[in-house]
Order: C-alpha cells, then structure tokens, then sequence
C-alpha cells in the first residue's frame, strides 16, 4: 500500500540531531519517493549533513534545511512567511526543538537557563504552532494537518533537579491538550508523544558540553535511540485521516 505520507510536506524544529534528526530519516525512509522534509535548528551545517544522509537513500525526498532559532518567535514568523511557495503547504508541523539546562534546586536556577528553557521549549513550540495554523486552516479542501508536539514523561512526572525542565513540559502538555480540544472535529490533528530517556545530545546539552558527565547518565541502563522515537511520531503521522494517536507515552524498561 502506498504510504499516506506520500507527496506531504513535514516541517520538523530541531533537526540537526537526536530526535528530529532520527524523524526526518524515518519520514524519508518510510516514503522515500514523493517527500518534502523541512528541516529547521540553529546549526545550519549538521542539518546539511543530514539532507546529505537522506539522499543517500531517499533520492526522491527533497529537503529544505533552514537555520531557525525557535526562541526568537519574530524569526518564526519571518521563517514562515519567507517559505518558498513550493514549500509553504506543509501538511506535519513537528515541534522537537528542545532542551534542559543544568541540574539544580529550584532555588539555584539562573535566571539565564531558566528564559532559554521556557523560550525555547514553551514559547517556542507554541510559536511555531501559531505560524503554522493559518496554512493548516486556508487549505481549500477545508483545513487539514497534523501538529506533532514532543513532550516528555517530565511533564507528567517531574524530579528533583529538574523543576523548570519539567514545568516547560507540563506546559507543552497543557497547551497541547487545550489546543486539540479547541480543534476537535476539525481534520487537524494534535499529537503529543512523551519520550522517556533517550540518548542524544540532549544530555550534553543539560551539562553545558561535558561529555564525561552525559555519558554518565546513561551507565548501566539501556536508554530509548531516537529511532525508537522517530517511528512512533511518522506512526502517528501516517495514521488514517480520522484516527488520532492523540497521546503517547514511551520510555525504556528500566525506567518504570
Ligand atoms: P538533542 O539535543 O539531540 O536535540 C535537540 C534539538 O533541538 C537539536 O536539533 C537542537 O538543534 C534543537 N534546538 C535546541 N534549541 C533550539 C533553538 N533555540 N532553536 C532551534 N532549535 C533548537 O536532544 P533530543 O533529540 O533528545 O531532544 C529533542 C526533544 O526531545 C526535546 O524537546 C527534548 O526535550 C525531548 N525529550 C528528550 C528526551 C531525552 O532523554 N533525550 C526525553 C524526553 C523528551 P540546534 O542546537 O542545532 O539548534
């Protein structure tokens, strides 16, 4: 059977590694013929190595790399508003982008990490989404599209030393709950997928670029690849028009 995906246009946030890195291959892997992939994050050059990845084996995806910082919501708006008309029509808006800042009681989170994450993770995400819903809207065959947040198991089950981490991801939640309650009955679909851990960069991140101390994290279990990830939101994505996978929530085994 003809993949559902065939002929869309994805827009994935935060490209350039782990988890939307491992969605773009999986979208160009599942429909590798007939596929626009918009890729957007901060480092142009690692999103160009992926749109090298992907034609490797997917000579038919045509991608679109786009350096875009999701914390600057006036650069959204421009992004947007710039797409070349041949790539405005996006049919999946992926909202990946994301990150944590440090481990440290609430009372000791800088006011620096704190902005960034909720910048980047809250305002960020809703941004994009609030750019991307009028082209959802206009389309003349009534309105259609998938809005694909990656939440986290943060946001239903916060830790200590995590505090803003977690609360950016319960406010993903909540934002997209309301917003599939406002859309209901319509053919836009409002996913949240909610990883547990993952090993990415994501870690590095959180430790400010120590990699001894990201590789720590993951020392005796055996954390999700993005690629366990990436195949339940192109899942989600290639559902049939009226089943919505509204919410999911994945980790690995030793974490229950
Ligand atoms: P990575 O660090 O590998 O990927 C994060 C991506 O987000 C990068 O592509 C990065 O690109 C991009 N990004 C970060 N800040 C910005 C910004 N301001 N503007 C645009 N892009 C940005 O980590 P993951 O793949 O693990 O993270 C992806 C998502 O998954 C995040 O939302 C994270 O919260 C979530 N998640 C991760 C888990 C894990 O254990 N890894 C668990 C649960 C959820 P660049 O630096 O080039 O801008």
């Amino acid at each position: 059977m003809a993949s559902r995906l065939m002929g869309k246009t994805i827009l994935i946030t935060g490209a350039s590694s782990g988890i939307g890195r491992a969605c773009a291959l999986e979208f160009a892997r599942t429909c590798p013929d007939n596929l626009k992939l918009i890729l957007t994050a901060r480092r142009i050059d690692a999103l160009e190595k992926v749109a090298d990845d992907i034609a490797r084996y997917a000579e038919g995806v045509q991608v679109l790399p786009v350096k875009l910082d999701v914390s600057k919501p006036q650069d959204i708006q421009g992004f947007v508003g710039g797409l070349p008309e041949e790539w405005r029509s996006v049919d999946v808006l992926v909202n990946n982008a994301g990150l944590v800042k440090g481990v440290a009681q609430a009372p000791d989170i800088s006011p620096a990490d704190i902005s960034t994450m909720f910048d980047t993770n809250v305002t960020g995400l809703i941004a994009m989404t609030q750019a991307i819903l009028p082209i959802f809207k206009a389309r003349e065959d009534g309105g259609r599209g998938d809005i694909i947040n990656i939440g986290s198991i943060a946001g239903r089950e916060p830790y200590p030393g995590g505090s803003i981490y977690c609360a950016t991801k319960a406010a993903v939640r909540s934002f997209t709950d309301a917003l599939r309650r406002e859309l209901i009955a319509t053919r836009i679909r409002v996913i949240e997928i909610d990883p547990g851990q993952v090993e990415t960069e994501f870690s590095i991140v959180r430790f400010y670029g120590d990699k001894e101390k990201a590789k720590k994290v993951y020392e005796g279990c055996d954390p999700l690849t993005p690629e366990d990830v990436a195949e339940i939101v192109v899942f989600a994505a290639g559902r049939k028009e009226n089943v919505v996978l509204a919410d999911a929530l994945v980790f690995p085994n030793h974490q229950v």
